[in-house]
């Protein structure tokens, strides 16, 4: 496949992403890339003032992590099993709205004359800003300023600072500061990616409250009957005078600032904004967390909160940074993801990171498993504390998963493959309940956080019930098969590809099973050894006997694993390579081929939306060689469309491995700035959460070239030939370790704890606190 690469559209600047000209057809794409959250909620880089522009080209929207609407699923033909509702995150109160009018005539983007125009995020200090001169029909001008900032350290509280300066006049200007919770649900799509199930109102006032400048909105679900509270709180700095008027109607709540303003004086309102909701607040609190964090906040005042944000982002950033030295392109595009990333993920384990993080319908708030394989890793290497989180979410759905393996007519737990709060929400079980991996996906999840936090008393009260639990439903569904030498298979699976569905022994879904049930076993035998109080309690609480131990050992020992003699690879599943194979070359006017073929025009050929035998050398990498690697790429990679953004990272890394180094760079290039050159053309739907951790594993795993193996990370790195260095930090077993490669060495300092063993290019180094060690690099030969 040859890599387009894409013009850039966002000029490029290390730490910020500017827009400097606004226009109505790129308005859409634009909400999202400049999206704020913190993981609790976000907010779409819509208007604060509105926007008139025409239907499809602007979508407002306000999330909660978490916080679910649940809809009827309709089947013309259904079947035993099929899940009878789904859940989806849905729009809640717009409460970022301050409108402005002068002489009666609103401020509006597309109205009067707008003279200069620019917003900029920027990704140290964590905010926008707006900065805009604009004039009205009349010719009153006026210099507006607008920045908006949710913060990371109070994940309830967001904050909007509107200010505006009469440049050529005095008179009346009025600020208008609502929070509307009038949200309706009209939008239509034919891409089934994107969430499509909310039709009307499906949010409901139950109160509101307006005193002075203060005031809340609270709201429930129709069905999930989730309820939350919004409140803001006003404070106008001004030398000019001005009145306040409140008022509420059925969804709104409304404060009125009617301002003698006056030529070259400032204006400025200071907005803050919270929300609770009952999901981790109990409702008799809701009112009074949701009053207090606006107080608190406005006496505090908004400097404080933006030297907060700055202060934790530097600190973020002083763990996660990568340093390119050589692309600034590639500087940008990783911050961007990164900074996303720590926007999208939640810092509770009730809720965990959407698909789309909150930045959009797409997917419909759901979470996958790619943030068990794509996402946590970026997370437990950089921010071990975020990482616990992922994990103990999977532990606070696991009796979920244990409902969905009985009512399928299985044992232990199977994983819902899109969920919000537990149940399996996807319709489509061909590409949606038989991707049973996610069962394996998570247990790698948790073996790799073990490994890399020690964290055992995690492991032994929640991780390894889970890791039980999953273990039992392999034994569920595979089978001892005569004309397969009595091996164990897993017959009528989906593997990761999404382009084959409902095959025998998928070798990705077979090769982690294999590993699920290894873990199960030694985690059984070293717990009944270090820790057999928790032992014997787990034992009693699921009814873990010997005999399944030794179930889950034969079963692993006798995994069916498919090699194919006649290509020397690994076939993907047992038809695989008995179908036709198609050039994902000649496709291109068909991607994605989702939404031009029906799936039965796809499942019957050698075509491939994403990797799946390659994804599995990558995440198993130990088990396998240099030269079966190569063999694989070369067989996948022309068949593979890419047209899951899961994809492109995956290539990255295992070019990087067998020396294919123009490749490795193209595929990066297009990972990392995946959304910011909106690559696929559906940014405006949300951003590419997997993707942009996918990123970050392709910078580090493959140029960096660190892997991590159960007994340790390895390095081989080795960066493109126009870089100059590349250095990042990484956090293992409580040290934290910087790292720093150029074109000739590679240097490895431990910044934090006391010793660290690391292996580089095979030889074992053992690192001391405060020691460096420089290595030659050296290049793989094609
Ligand atoms: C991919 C899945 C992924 C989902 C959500 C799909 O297009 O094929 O692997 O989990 O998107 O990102």
């Amino acid at each position: 496949m040859e890599v387009q690469m894409k013009k850039s559209i966002y000029p490029y600047d290390e730490w910020k992403i500017r827009e400097s000209r606004f226009h109505i057809e790129t308005n859409y794409r634009n909400e999202t890339i400049f999206s704020l959250g913190n993981g609790y909620f976000g907010m779409r880089g819509t208007f604060e003032e509105g926007y008139s522009g025409p239907n499809g080209t602007s979508f407002n929207a306000t999330y909660i992590n978490g916080f679910y609407e649940i809809y009827d699923i309709n089947y013309a033909e259904g079947g035993y099993g099929f899940p009878t509702y789904g859940e989806a995150m849905v729009n809640v109160a717009d409460s970022k709205i301050v409108k402005l009018f002068v002489d009666d005539e609103p401020f509006d983007l597309l109205k009067g004359n707008l003279i200069e125009y620019e917003r900029t995020l920027d990704m140290k200090e964590g905010f926008t800003e707006r900065k805009i001169i604009w004039e009205n029909e009349k010719g009153k001008k006026l210099e507006i300023t607008v920045r908006r900032l949710i913060s990371f350290k109070r994940q309830h509280l967001g904050v909007v600072v509107f200010s505006f300066k009469p440049l050529n006049f005095s008179g009346n200007v009025k600020l208008i500061s609502e929070v509307d919770g009038n949200i309706y649900y009209g939008n239509e799509t034919d891409d089934m990616r994107v969430g499509n199930n909310m039709r009307g109102k499906v949010i409901n006032t139950i109160d509101s409250y307006v005193d002075g400048y203060m005031g809340w909105l609270m709201q429930t679900t129709k069905r999930s009957k989730l309820k939350y509270v919004c409140s803001v709180n006003h404070d106008a700095k001004t030398d000019c005078h001005y009145e306040l008027k409140n008022y509420k109607s059925d969804d709104k709540i409304c404060f009125e600032f009617s301002i003698d303003a006056e030529k070259d004086k400032t204006f400025q309102l200071d907005k803050f904004i919270s929300y609770y909701t009952s999901r981790e607040c109990l409702e008799d609190k809701l009112i009074d967390s949701a009053i207090y964090e606006v107080v608190n906040a406005k006496s505090d005042g908004a400097n404080i909160i933006f030297k907060e944000q700055f202060d934790y982002l530097e600190e973020f950033w002083t763990d996660a940074d990568v340093e390119i030295d050589g692309d600034i392109s590639l500087q940008q595009g990783i911050r961007y993801n990164e900074f996303q990333l720590l926007q999208s993920v939640s810092k509770n384990d009730i809720a965990n990171i959407c698909a789309k993080g909150l930045t959009g319908e797409g997917y419909e708030g759901h979470y996958f498993w790619d943030s068990d394989v794509y996402i946590m890793p970026f997370f437990l290497y950089t921010k071990p504390e975020i990482a616990k989180n992922f994990v103990m979410f999977r532990y606070n759905l696991l009796d979920a998963a244990r409902k969905r393996a009985k009512e399928l007519g299985y044992k232990g737990a199977l994983y819902p493959w899109r969920t919000i709060d537990g149940p399996e929400c996807s319709s489509y079980f061909p590409a949606g309940t038989a991707q049973y991996h996610i069962n394996s996906d998570i247990v790698l999840a948790i073996k790799k956080y073990v490994e890399a936090t020690s964290d055992y008393e995690f492991l032994y009260k929640y991780g390894a019930e889970i890791v039980f639990e999953t273990a039992r439903l392999w034994i569920s569904i595979g089978a001892y098969v005569p004309l397969k030498n009595d091996k164990f298979c897993l017959n009528c699976v989906t593997g990761p590809d999404e382009y084959t569905a409902l095959v025998d022994n998928n070798a990705y879904t077979n090769y982690m099973a294999q590993m699920n049930l290894e873990y199960a076993c030694f985690i059984a035998k070293e717990m009944a050894k270090k820790a057999p109080a928790y032992y014997t309690n787990i034992k009693e609480k699921i009814g873990l006997t010997d005999e399944e131990l030794n179930e889950w050992n034969k079963a692993a020992k006798n995994m069916y694993l498919p090699y194919s003699d006649d290509f020397g690879i690994i076939p993907q599943d047992d038809s695989f390579l008995y179908k036709e194979r198609l050039n994902a070359k000649d496709l291109e006017d068909e991607k994605p081929l989702l939404l031009h073929r029906h799936y039965l025009n796809i499942y019957r050929y050698q075509i491939c939306k994403q990797p799946d035998v390659l994804l599995l050398m990558y995440l198993r990498r130990e088990l396998f060689s240099i030269d079966e690697i190569k063999r694989n790429y070369d067989y996948y990679e022309p068949i593979t469309t890419h047209d899951s953004s899961l994809s492109p990272a995956i290539f990255s890394i295992l070019a990087n491995e067998i020396g294919y180094y123009d490749k490795a760079y193209e595929y990066f290039m297009m990972t990392a700035r995946m959304d910011l050159d909106d690559y696929n053309g559906n940014v405006k739907d949300g951003i590419h959460t997997a993707c942009m951790a996918g990123a970050w594993s392709a910078i580090i795993s493959g140029f960096g070239g660190m892997m991590t193996y159960p007994d340790g990370l390895h390095f081989m790195p080795n960066i493109p030939k126009s870089w100059k260095s590349l250095s990042y930090n990484i956090r293992y077993k409580n040290c934290k370790l910087h790292v720093n490669i150029t074109q000739e060495k590679a240097s490895f300092l431990l910044v934090e704890g006391e010793m660290l063993k690391i292996s580089v290019y095979d030889e074992e180094i053992m690192l001391l606190k405060g020691n460096m060690v420089e290595k030659e690099v050296k290049k793989v030969d094609k």
